[in-house]
């Protein structure tokens, strides 16, 4: 039975439906912030909600941007007929760390996955296909995850992309089977750009 107050009680489990938060560290967190003080709890309220106020979806890459377009698809010194394919936002953060991808990027949002009922429809492949129409791309980087969702879906853009006159490049696989590229170092990364294949 727990000893809290229901009010401690009502802050920890909202810690804890945050991912990868576990209830002792829901609990530190949550006396963590008993232990602040009013500026500081309204700073730091403030900036969620303002962040969930501002922040829009680039409508060209569907990055998280507070600006449409985003900071890289408006910036004149990225190389703009390059395309890197990622599943999520966090994606870019991972490759943007590398410091050695100087393209821009289209987040498909997700990956197919029949399984969980989620098909081309469902993530940005449309908008990829619109965006290589409408400009001059000569490479599209596919970085999708090296799972069996993230492989299908490499697949299944690289047959689309054959319509097109242009190189599709799979990442290479320094990145464990299975792992994910948030939370792959830079330097695998790195390399696993440098080592991409036409497919
Ligand atoms: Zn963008």
């Amino acid at each position: 039975m727990s000893s809290y107050s229901p009010s401690i009680e009502k802050l920890i489990e909202s810690f804890e439906k945050l991912p990868s938060i576990g209830h002792k560290t829901a609990i530190r967190l949550a006396f963590h912030m008993l232990d602040m003080n009013d500026e500081e709890i309204k700073e730091f309220t403030d900036s969620i909600q303002e962040a969930k106020k501002k922040l829009k979806y680039c409508s060209t890459c569907f990055n998280i941007s507070d600006t449409d377009p985003c900071p890289i698809c408006s910036s004149q010194k990225r190389d703009h007929s390059t395309i890197c394919v990622v599943e999520d936002v966090r994606d870019i953060m991972a490759m943007e760390r590398t410091h050695e991808y100087n393209g821009v990027y289209h987040v498909l949002h997700g990956t197919i996955s029949p399984m969980n009922g989620i098909g081309p429809e469902d993530i940005k492949i449309k908008e990829l296909l619109n965006r290589i129409k409408e400009n001059e791309i000569k490479e599209v980087i596919i970085a999708t995850n090296p799972r069996v969702e993230g492989e299908a879906t490499s697949i299944y853009i690289a047959k689309l992309l054959k319509a097109f006159n242009i190189k599709v490049t799979r990442i290479a696989h320094g990145i464990p089977v299975g792992g994910d590229l948030e939370y792959t170092d830079e330097i695998t990364l790195m390399k696993a750009m440098e080592g991409r294949h036409e497919i």
